[in-house]
């Protein structure tokens, strides 16, 4: 992971964005900002899956009537998402709303920027300029030959420079497009461009899986060369898959501590003794609904299962009707393989409440021996031949024998 690039500083509320700040997670409500007790009850459920900041419409009167009801109950701060009409910009600030998103490609006239602009330096409140290359400016399309990272990087520049008129910098600045190269590519140019924190997306980028992975091959490109502040994923899905997505992605580059369970699981081969997908999903399950912040391990087999996971904090691993509950690589008990879920759950909960190093002073004298001498009897039937290809290649060449 390279090291941060260095940005200015802004904060949305209580969340600094960008400086020595971390990364934080966004998304954005699905519901109708008008209905205030349902869009408050999905701010709470993004916030409790790791949004830090959450955007809602503000796309008529309505939903700024909404705003004002939602923001002093909201448990993070709450973003308005200008499109078009300036002036909703105004009746969300006068909302009480802790930032704006403001599109240059559908809010062009200066004097409407400037006039909201002038209005957010009044009142301390940061914009996101948003940039996208759906909806980008056709002047800007038309001078850089189409929606290309310089005419994107030149859209939000523009609208900077407006702000600045005006004297206002409290700035983030997205350059957003459903093209993962494009957007990648804005994205670079913006950074050396300009020090003002940014807001990293893949737009529309559609349903899971693909959704998903084009979020993650977008944001986390970029956040593995040190660009990026703030992120959201644009998933065709519940908001919450948005922030839990965010959130993980941010975990597992380093760049926020893990919250919750980091449940890691072998993918399963012709050593398997379990049904790994199964009993992953079980354990899953079971240490989400305790909120076990650990990372744990289910292996598919004790030949190879507690060495590949001696990073996790503990784990167990299958093998000849059992299940070896190992903590740190080391085998600390030997249960039987259908107790092996609950087995796993208790022992996460004492690794917590003990530590790692407890549990394995507490070890049972004899687990390693059975985990050894089970790992010795799978190998002697198993051998190095897993799938046992030497079986089938006899029996195939028996069939397709003229
Ligand atoms: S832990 Fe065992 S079953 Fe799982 S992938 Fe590795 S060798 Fe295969």
């Amino acid at each position: 992971m390279l090291e941060r690039r260095r940005t200015r500083q802004v904060t949305v509320g209580s969340v600094a964005v960008g400086g020595d700040a971390p990364v934080t997670v966004q998304s954005m409500t699905t519901t109708k900002t008008a209905d205030v007790e349902g869009t408050l009850a999905q701010i709470y459920a993004l916030a409790a899956n790791g949004a830090d900041i959450v955007r809602c419409t503000c796309n008529d009167e309505a939903a700024a009537e909404g705003l004002a009801q939602i923001v002093p109950r909201s448990p993070v701060p709450v973003v308005a998402d200008i499109h078009f009409r300036h002036e909703l910009a105004l009746a969300a600030m006068e909302a009480g709303v802790h930032a704006l998103r403001l599109n240059p490609g559908n809010i062009r006239k200066p004097a409407h920027i400037k006039l909201v602009a002038r209005e957010a330096k009044a009142r301390g409140l940061p914009i996101r300029i948003g940039v996208n290359a759906g909806s980008l400016d056709p002047e800007m399309a038309r001078r850089h030959g189409g929606a290309t990272p310089e005419a994107l990087v030149a859209s939000a520049m523009h609208e900077l420079g407006l702000f600045r008129e005006v004297g206002f910098e409290d700035v983030k600045i997205s350059v957003k497009a459903s093209d993962v190269r494009l957007m990648i590519d804005a994205y670079r140019l913006l950074a050396e461009t300009t020090d003002h924190p940014l807001h990293l997306g893949v737009t529309e980028a559609g349903p899971l899986p693909q959704g998903l992975i084009k979020s993650v091959a977008g944001i986390g490109t970029l956040l593995a060369e040190g660009i990026g502040d703030t992120i959201r994923f644009s998933l065709t899905a519940d908001p919450v898959e948005e922030a839990k997505a965010g959130r993980t992605l941010l975990e597992v580059l380093g760049l926020r501590e893990r919250k919750g369970l980091d449940l890691v699981a072998c993918p399963s081969c012709g050593r398997a003794e379990v049904d790994v997908i199964r009993v992953a999903a079980e354990a899953q399950a079971a240490l989400e609904a305790r909120n076990i912040p650990l990372q744990v391990a289910v292996m598919g087999c004790v030949v190879n299962g507690p060495g590949e996971a001696r990073e996790a904090d503990l784990g167990i691993a299958a093998g000849r009707g059992k299940g070896h509950l190992f903590v740190r690589g080391r085998v600390v008990r030997v249960v039987p393989e259908d107790e092996m879920v609950t087995a796993l759950v208790e022992e996460a909960e004492r690794v917590l409440a003990e530590g790692a190093d407890a549990r394995i002073a507490a070890a049972d004298a004899d687990a390693e021996a059975i985990a050894a001498a089970t790992r010795d009897e799978l190998l002697q039937i198993q051998g190095n031949d897993a799938n046992r290809a030497a079986e089938r290649i006899s029996r195939i060449r028996r069939i397709a024998q003229p």
